[in-house]
This record gives C-alpha cells, structure tokens and sequence, in this order.
C-alpha cells in the first residue's frame, strides 16, 4: 500500500525548448521589473552581453565575476554591484556557479531572479544556497533563494563542451538518486527522477556522439530539469555531503567530483535502499553502483579520484571531516565506511553492489 506523502508544489515558472531565450525581456516586464544585473561567470561574459542586448535599456549592467562554490567575498562585490545599479532583479545565465551568485545576491537584497541555465549541475530549480568563506563551505536552504524563472534554452547547451556535458548529466543524476531514498521523497519526484535517469540513459551517449544534436540535447536538458526539480523539494544525503567536502575543504571540481563518487554512494546506499534504487539497476543495467560505473566509463567519465588530484593521506582528512556531524543517509555508516568509499572512489574500482 501506498504511503501518505506532501508534495509541496513547483514554485519556479519554467519556458522549456529551443529559441526561449527570446523571451526573456517579456520575462523580466512580467515578473514587473524596468532594471536588472545580467550575471555570468568571466568565460560566459560574451552570453551575458548578448542578453543584456536583448534585454536593451532594461540592462543596467554586466557582472561577469561569478565563481564555483559561491565565494562570499565576490558575493559582497556583487552586491555592491547590484545596489549601485539600481537593479531590482538579476538574470543569470551559466551553470551552477552563476546561479549559485545570482542566488547569494537574491537571498542578500530580495532581488527576483530569472536564470537561464547552460549546464546540467541543476541549481536553478532548488531553494539550496552553497556558499565558501575561509576554505569552509557551508548550505542552507530557504524560499527566498528559489529562482522565479527559469529558462531551459537548448541552444544554449549545444555547445557544451563533451567533458563537461558528461560530468554534468552525471552531477545530474546523483540528485535524482539521493531523491529517490530521501526521507521526505514523495510519488511525484520518484517519477521525476526515473524519467530523468532514462532520458541521460537514452541521451547522453547520444550527445556524446553528436553534441551539437538537439534533439538529444533536449533529451538531456529535460532530464536536468527534473533532476534539479526534485533536488529542489527533497533532503540530500551521504553522496552528497561527502562531495560538499571534496569540494569544499580541497577544492575539487564539483561536476567532476559528483560523476566520481555517484557509484561508489549508490553502491553503498543500494544495500540498504534495495527496493527504492531496484529501478536504477534495471535503467543502466547491472548492479546499482556497478551499473552507473559502467554508464559513466561508456560515455568517457572520469573514475579516480586520484586524477582530480586528491592524495591518498586527505582521504583520512576528509573521511575525518565528512563524520564530524551526524545526517539522514539509508545506510547506516561510521568514519571507516566513509575512508572505504573514498578509497574506492580514490583507485576507481568498480563497484560490486
Ligand atoms: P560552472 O557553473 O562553474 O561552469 C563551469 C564552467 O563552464 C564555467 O566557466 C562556465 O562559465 C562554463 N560553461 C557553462 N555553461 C557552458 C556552456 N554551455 N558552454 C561552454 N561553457 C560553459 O559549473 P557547474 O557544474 O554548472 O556548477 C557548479 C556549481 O553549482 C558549484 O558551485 C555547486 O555547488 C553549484 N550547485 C548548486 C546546487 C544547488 O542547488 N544549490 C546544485 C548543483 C550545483
């Protein structure tokens, strides 16, 4: 029988497709705002110019200084920026790193925000802020840091590059994962997270063959959007935080860091979640970790952690940290299981659950 359950509903309003970015200066009229701060990361800065164009006179300004992680300091700078500009909305368009910024600016000033995201990392849909000050990183979660809009343009992932398009759906995935064995999970986004897991199933070595394919980038685009959506509305657990310290006490790479460790958690995980990641296993074959290995080295994904960098003695370090402060997980674990996981990941073993 079917256990009782909240859905909280989807705040976000979402233009899903191909040419949707031309709809961003009605957007921003809509939503009643005459001013806003385009914002992108500095590779991304010709994107933002090229919305502030289409936005005219309602563009008071470019800032193009966004970084990974959500360094507070740029936050403040950004700030200052917004508050000198007189905007009262930003548009951000990249990926979680630009979000993450128009997010901190949103949470600091109530700015609205309308994001147009370019990967696949799914912050757009969520209420989470992550934020880094004096090598820490610390998240919170509240209603104010939930974007308004959010425009899903495909053409503006075609040229994503492969590398970063895999490590990405990968990051994508693992929010669909940690939704389907979250304590507050609900029926709708179990659903949204087994579509999203077939679509990168069927789409992702589909634009790893062609990435300039729209019709497969659309496909994976889709499965972001749902990925990020349940991210959005459930509780995260071990995959997650462990990878909130890689990232965040050693400076890992985020996409990368997730597409790592999503088989080493999933595999742990599965155990314990037998019946919940039953269908994760019959969507990519094979066991639940051992079939998310074996997708991640077909479509080129990077296995060690080694090669990000990590040295086998910060694997005590950040097992250390990751134990330091008890969370929800399926599976019940003590700082050994972690060191175990992290040293799996660390040499890339496939895993056997
Ligand atoms: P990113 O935003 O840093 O992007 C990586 C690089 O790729 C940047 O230089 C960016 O400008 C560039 N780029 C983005 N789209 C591109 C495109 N289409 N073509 C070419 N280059 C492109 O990386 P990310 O993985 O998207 O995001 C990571 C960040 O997002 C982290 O800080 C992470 O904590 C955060 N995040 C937050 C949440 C949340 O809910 N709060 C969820 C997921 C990720």
């Amino acid at each position: 029988m079917m256990d009782g359950f909240v859905f909280p509903g989807i705040s976000t309003r979402v233009l899903f497709g191909s040419g949707t970015i031309d709809r961003v200066a009605d957007e921003l009229a809509t939503l009643g705002h005459g001013k806003a701060l385009v914002l992108s990361t500095p590779n991304q800065q010709g994107d933002a110019e090229a919305v502030a164009t289409r936005l005219g006179t309602a563009a008071v300004g470019v800032f193009a200084q966004a970084e990974m992680h959500t360094p507070t300091d740029v936050s403040e700078r950004a700030v200052a920026a917004f508050r000198d500009s007189g905007a009262t909305c930003v548009v951000g368009i990249g990926g979680g790193s630009t979000v993450g910024l128009a997010k901190a600016i949103a949470t600091r000033t109530g700015a609205d925000q309308i994001v147009i995201p370019t990967t696949y990392a799914g912050s757009e849909m969520t209420d989470i802020l992550g934020e880094t000050s004096g090598g820490e990183k610390t998240t919170r979660r509240d209603p104010s840091i939930r974007p308004e809009v959010v425009i899903y343009d495909v053409d503006l992932t075609l040229g994503l590059p492969v590398d970063m398009t895999v490590t990405s759906a990968l990051n994508a995935i693992a929010h669909g994962i940690e939704g389907l064995y979250a304590t507050d999970a609900n029926p709708i986004t179990d659903m949204m997270a087994l579509d999203a897991m077939r679509a990168f199933r069927d789409g992702l070595p589909r634009v790893v063959a062609e990435p300039a394919n729209t019709e497969a980038r659309t496909q994976v685009l889709y499965g972001a959007w749902l990925c990020s959506t349940a991210l959005g509305y459930v509780s995260m657990a071990l995959h997650h935080k462990l990878c909130h310290v890689l990232g965040g006490s050693f400076g890992l790479p985020h996409a990368e860091t997730h597409a790592i460790m999503l088989p080493h958690t999933a595999g742990f995980n599965a155990v314990a979640a037998s019946e919940k990641l039953a269908p994760v296993a019959r969507i990519f074959g094979g066991s639940v970790g051992g079939g998310l290995w074996d997708f991640a080295k077909a479509n080129g994904a990077p296995l060690r952690l080694a090669d990000l960098g990590l040295t086998e003695a910060d694997l005590d370090r950040a097992a250390e940290i990751a134990s330091r402060n008890p969370y929800a997980n399926p599976r019940p674990f003590d700082r050994e299981d972690i060191r175990s996981i992290l040293g799996a990941a660390w040499r890339g073993d496939r895993p056997t659950t």
